[in-house]
């Protein structure tokens, strides 16, 4: 199929993008890649400039990690997903990665916002950590009225009171997010849960609830991640839960609600 039309979500769609929480090297990177495509993933996540609460943590390769991406999806045939954390490098990132994402401390960078909505590259726009629908759906907005209309929703759990995961999956967001806009909606379980254990049933919730996709964080050996270890499943975990896409799905539609 066209890798354009590879890059839809929505629909009858449900696209499942993996990879890891950093780009760390081309080998691991490579080789995560072609374990989960031979899994049926066609969609690679990988970032290379990393937001991290301590300036003292791994902060991603910066520029030569979007290249061993960039090459890691030619040679794979993968579409490939990193995030953008500023205006300066919008253009670059643009010129090499298939689907941008805004992070989650971004959803509120409303100048970075205005640049998505000049480029032809569908965006992931990820929810604020206490970003209302409403705020949400208003930040869409900025790179929809600059003029790209290929924005995605992705809620990947909120800050509440409840300390026992990273933060708390808003699962209600799938429908509110469907009831008051056209756009697709992915869930990102590994953020949310901040522990592998529980990516797994946080992911099916998010199929069953009528999720448009998933993005989860996996790795061969999602122990030695350098960011986000805890959180990382390895890519048989992904094999289950692809497996179980289509009957969920086959249940929701025979719902019919
Ligand atoms: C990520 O997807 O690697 C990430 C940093 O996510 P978030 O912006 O949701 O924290
Ligand atoms: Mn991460």
């Amino acid at each position: 199929m066209d890798k354009m039309n590879e890059l839809s979500f929505g629909a009858d769609d449900f696209k499942v993008i993996a990879g890891p929480c950093s780009i760390e090297d081309y080998e691991s990177l490579y080789e995560t890649a072609k374990d989960l495509k031979a899994r049926g993933i066609t969609m690679l996540r990988g970032s290379a400039y990393k937001l991290r609460t301590s300036v003292h943590s791994f902060r991603g390769l910066g520029d030569a990690g979007i290249m061993h991406m960039a090459q890691v999806g030619k040679e794979l045939g993968l579409i490939t997903v990193s995030e953008i954390t500023q205006t300066d490098k919008v253009e670059y990132m643009a010129s090499h990665i298939d689907i941008l994402v805004v992070g989650t401390r971004n959803m509120n960078n409303y100048p970075l916002l205005e640049l998505l909505g000049k480029i032809d590259k569908p965006v992931i726009l990820k929810r604020g950590i206490a970003a209302t629908y409403d705020e949400w759906l208003a930040a869409a907005e900025y790179i929809i009225e600059s003029g790209n209309e290929r924005v995605i929703l992705c809620e990947r759990g909120i800050r509440t009171f409840e300390t026992g995961t990273r933060y708390t999956l808003d699962i209600s967001a799938i429908a509110v997010m469907k009831h008051k806009s056209n756009l697709p909606i992915i869930i990102d379980p590994s953020h949310a849960a901040g522990n592998r254990t529980l990516v797994p049933s946080l992911a099916l919730a998010a199929i069953a609830a009528g999720a448009d996709g998933l993005m989860i964080e996996s790795q061969i050996n999602p122990k030695d991640s350098i960011c986000d270890a805890n959180q990382t499943v390895s890519p048989d975990v992904i094999s289950k839960i692809l497996q179980l896409v289509p009957e969920l799905r086959l249940l929701l539609k025979k719902a019919n609600f």
